[in-house]
């Protein structure tokens, strides 16, 4: 534990909180030349992004499949900071499944943005002649700006725009859904339109996915090194009980002792600013807006199987409870490598709200059974081991007018500072907007902007007229 600094140096700075946020924000500054000290309440670091070892079973599990885009530019920039970009693998297809085996996959061809990716769409076979007109003329609309509009729902918005039920069903929901973790009447214009204009339409490479090959605590746990060979110190299972401002310095209280630094960034989740600051009369609007936030679950079925059901390395699967397929014995580089034999699957379920309350093996027969219907090879394979994490308030709600409620990284502390998914990046709630926000707290503490966040793809094709 960090000792009682008495004359703390001006260039000593506290982070609290190891997620991305936390840790993006401690690798700029240690690189700055800043002093850092970061304090993580768990014994690994990456926060919602983070692996652990199964009890009972020797496997490693993330607790959640984690994937990017290629126009997550400072998330990427964070990797090169760490040396870990290597260790993500990247995919320039997507395959869409119906229950039955019906495929079809969405690919960049020759043509240039944002019309890179139409021909494979319309050679789509999970989409009739009527829907891709609809998605069409949606996407036209989309294409010349990004709507401000943080007031109507995405759905009002589908539907004013003439689109099919099966054009929701089996393009809109499975995409939007999974990339802001929340129902489509739930979210906002402003956050569906900006998923599919700086991803889908700007660029072929924007649009290109990004999967991490290593488990998510090994991937991000190379930022302690980082920080520490850069001066700094990260601690773990220290959790920070209360911070005070007095001045010149930020007190926190960690472990029973008091710790002095310069500057304090609170980079923990919305719901821990009411506990940390719960008896500070300034903090109340902080509070408030913290308070404001609605969250939604996202659950992960992990399931092995004794033999290779699909030679996939992921799938969209339509039409069910589950989503994502995510073939992760392909995927990860230690388990390509290894003699292990089977398929180690994982199942994501985003805005899993109908599944909260259910057992685990309830979720697991379930899983299974829908399965089988776009994989039949699951009907003659073994079970043999499975597991279940429900991530209850895996992020917030990109609902209309959430916008409101999302802080800058100013506090009425001057030497208090935040970050984390929910400040306002600009982003939805995403690796790629926690270190966004850890890198823009880094800028305000330096007073040099410009220096940490790294500017978006630059649009191609004809999209350039629009950007
Ligand atoms: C199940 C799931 C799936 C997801 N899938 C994706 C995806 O595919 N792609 C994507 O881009 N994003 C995804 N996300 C979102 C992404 O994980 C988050 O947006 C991002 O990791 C948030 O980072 P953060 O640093 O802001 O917050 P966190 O990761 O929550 O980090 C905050 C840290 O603060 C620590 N902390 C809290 N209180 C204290 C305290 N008092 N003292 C010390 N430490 C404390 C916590 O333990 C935590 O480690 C997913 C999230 C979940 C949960």
């Amino acid at each position: 534990m960090m000792a009682t600094h008495d004359n703390p140096q001006l260039g000593a700075v506290a982070i609290i909180g190891g997620g991305l946020a936390g840790l993006s924000a401690g690798s700029a500054l240690a690189d700055a030349g800043y002093r850092v000290e970061l304090f993580e309440r768990r014994p690994y670091l990456g926060g919602r992004a983070s692996s652990y070892e199964l009890p009972g079973t020797g496997e490693v599990v993330d607790n959640c499949q984690h994937v990017l885009l290629g126009c997550c530019t400072n998330l990427i920039d964070f990797y090169r900071r760490l040396g870990v970009e290597q260790q993500i693998r990247w995919y320039d297809e997507i395959t869409f499944i119906l229950p039955g085996g019906k495929s079809s996959t969405l690919k960049p061809g020759m043509l240039p943005a944002p019309l890179h990716a139409a021909p494979s769409f319309l050679a789509s076979s999970v989409l009739d002649l009527k829907d891709k007109l609809a998605i069409a003329r949606a996407m036209i609309a989309l294409t010349p700006a990004l709507p401000t509009d943080n007031a109507e729902n995405f759905q009002a918005w589908l539907e004013r725009h003439g689109q099919t039920k099966q054009a929701i069903d089996r393009f809109w929901a499975p995409v939007l859904v999974s990339a802001l973790n929340e129902e489509l009447h739930r979210v906002s214009v402003h956050y569906a339109a900006l998923v599919f204009r700086d991803s889908f339409l700007k660029s072929a490479e924007a649009g290109r996915m990004g999967v991490p090959a290593v488990p998510l605590s090994q991937l991000y746990g190379t930022a302690a090194s980082y920080i520490e060979g850069h001066g700094g110190k990260v601690h773990l299972r220290a959790a920070v009980e209360s911070i005070e401002s007095d001045g010149d310095n930020v007190r926190l209280r960690v472990g029973g002792e008091e710790v002095r630094a310069g500057y304090a960034i609170l980079a923990t989740p919305f719901n821990s600013v009411e506990k940390l600051l719960a008896d500070v009369p300034e903090m109340e609007a902080l509070r408030k807006k913290a308070h404001s936030f609605d969250s939604s679950p996202i659950t992960g079925i992990h399931l092995w199987f004794d033999r290779e059901i699909t030679p996939l390395e992921h799938a969209v699967l339509l039409e069910r409870t589950i989503q994502w397929m995510f073939h992760k014995s392909k995927i990860l580089a230690t388990r390509k490598n290894s003699e292990q034999s089977g398929s180690y699957l994982e199942l994501v379920v985003s805005s899993s709200k109908t599944l909260v309350d259910k057992p685990r093996g309830e979720i697991i027969d379930l899983a299974v059974r829908e399965l089988a219907e776009f994989f039949p090879a699951v009907r003659d394979s073994k079970l043999t081991k499975a597991t279940v994490i429900k991530e209850v308030h895996a992020t917030f709600s990109p609902s209309p007018g959430s916008d409101a409620f999302r802080p800058s990284h100013a506090t009425p502390w001057p030497r208090l500072l935040l970050a984390g998914d929910w400040t306002a990046t600009g982003w939805p709630a995403t690796m790629e907007g926690a270190v966004r926000s850890g890198y823009g707290v880094a800028e305000v503490l330096t007073g040099r902007a410009g220096k940490f966040l790294v500017p978006d793809l630059p649009a191609r094709g004809l999209m350039r007229m629009f950007s």
